[in-house]
Formats: C-alpha cells, structure tokens, sequence
C-alpha cells in the first residue's frame, strides 16, 4: 500500500488561526493518504477547530493538550519552545492508535503557519529512517542540508552551531516505525526552542548517516517558513451592535 503521511500540526487560538488552518486544510486536501493529527493548545476542544475539520474532509484526529501555563510565553516573548506538549500528544496517540505491524508511513511536524509545497509530501512519503530537504526563509534567506555524492555530510545554517541537528522543525519527516522502537521520544520543555528538532531525533536514535536527502539532493525548496504577522483591528466597531457574521 501507500505509505500514510501522519501530519502532526499545533495549533491556538490567535485572530489569525482559522485563515491559517483554513489554508493549511486545503494544502492537505491536495495530498492522497494524508492523515492529519491537530492539537489544540487549549484546556478544551473548541468549535472553531470541530467546525474547520468537519469541513475540511480528509482523515483526522482533533486533539487537545494545553501548555503548561509556566511554560506559555507572552506575545513578543519567545523564551519557551512552542508546540511541545501538542507534538508529545500527537506522538503518544500514534503509539496508541496506529498498528505498527499493519502501517506504512511517516511522521511530519506541519505547523499551522508553514507555506507548503504539495510535492514536499511526496518527497518525504517513502522514508526508511529520516529524510531531510532545505527551508526557505530561514537563516539567511534558507537553511538545507550540504548533501555530497548523495549523503548528507553537514549544513547551512545561520544559528546554533551547538545544536546536534541544526535544522528545523519543517525540515525533516521519519519513519512511523521509530516511534515504536523508541517508546520514550518525546520533546521536552527543558530544552531551549532551537534544541526541540535534536531532542526528538536523538531520543529516536537518529545519526547522520541515516538521513536521506530529498528535493532533488536538497537544491529545491518546497516549504518555506512563513510567519503570519498579528493582525492590529480597529479598537471599536464602526457597525450597528446587531451586525454580525459567524467567525467560527
Ligand atoms: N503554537 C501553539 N501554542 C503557542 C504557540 C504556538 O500551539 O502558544 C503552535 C503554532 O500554532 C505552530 C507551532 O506551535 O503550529 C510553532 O509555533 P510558531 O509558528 O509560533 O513558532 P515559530 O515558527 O515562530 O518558531
Ligand atoms: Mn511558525
């Protein structure tokens, strides 16, 4: 059979989250045997994201796992890692859902405000461990991995020369058997935010000569990391009070 895309995106509540899911939905619809994991990062599921996935019609599990509020930064501060304790989630209903003996497929962390190319999702959908492929918008102007004579052999990158995997969360996908082989791989919140893509690929035993260069050796882009500006509204509505539309 085809091997099955488990896309795994956070997602909260902002003014811009459902143009962002919006988007992102009719990306997947585009791609066959894509199966969509979205985790609120809230206490409860809400209707806005129920709706948006009713709607959306590919295969999904709506989950929801709120971030410790300890952890939660305030808007304009990044100390935290974002999106830890909804990945974990997401992870740990893999492991309990899917049948590892009658599964074929990868594991990718699809943020909610990424811009992506359909043909990434098949680049990485026959993995045997790791595949990795550059991202725009990133570093200076993309980071990718150097590939020489078809082997990954080091990386472009601007930040974080420390980091084990220099390389970001949209970057790479795995193989879904990993997780099982590897029943504690798990992000974590000790970890500052650049170190989040080493953490999961060393807790899944991962080395360099297991990564395979996708993207035509890693000279094309095909996803970019886009961020969505906040949205500044007008601080009073200028319409009649009993005028009003259906933002969920
Ligand atoms: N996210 C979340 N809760 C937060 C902040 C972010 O669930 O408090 C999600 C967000 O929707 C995205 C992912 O975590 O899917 C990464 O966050 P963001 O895009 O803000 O990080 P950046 O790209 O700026 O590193
Ligand atoms: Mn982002």
């Amino acid at each position: 059979g085809v091997p099955i895309i488990f896309a795994i995106t956070p997602t909260y509540y902002r003014l811009e989250q459902k143009a962002e899911l919006t988007r992102i939905c009719q990306t997947f619809r585009l791609v066959k045997y894509l199966f969509w994991i979205l985790v609120e990062d809230s206490l409860d599921k809400t209707s806005l994201v129920r709706n948006l996935l009713k709607n959306c019609k590919i295969p999904y599990a709506h989950l929801n796992a709120l971030t410790p509020p300890k952890f939660k930064n305030i808007p304009g501060n990044t100390k935290f890692p974002r999106g830890v304790a909804q990945r974990n989630e997401a992870l740990d209903w893999i492991r309990t859902n899917v049948n590892p003996k009658e599964t074929q497929g990868v594991v990718y962390f699809a943020d909610d405000d990424n811009a992506y190319d359909v043909r990434i999702f098949e680049e990485m959908r026959y993995t045997n461990v790791v595949s990795v492929w550059p991202v725009g918008l990133l570093g200076h102007k993309f980071e990718s991995p150097i590939v020489k004579t078809g082997k990954v052999v080091g990386w472009i990158f601007v930040w974080g020369a420390h980091r084990p995997f220099p390389i970001d969360m949209a970057s790479f996908s795995f193989n879904v058997q990993l997780l099982f082989l590897h029943q504690e791989a798990a992000f974590n919140y000790t970890a500052q935010q650049s170190m989040q893509e080493s953490i999961i690929l060393m807790g899944l035993n991962v080395t360099m000569s297991d990564l395979e260069p996708k993207a035509n050796n890693c000279t094309e882009i095909l996803v970019w990391h886009t961020r969505t500006q906040r949205t500044i509204l007008g601080h009073q509505p200028k319409h009649p009070a009993n005028f009003s539309v259906d933002l969920e």
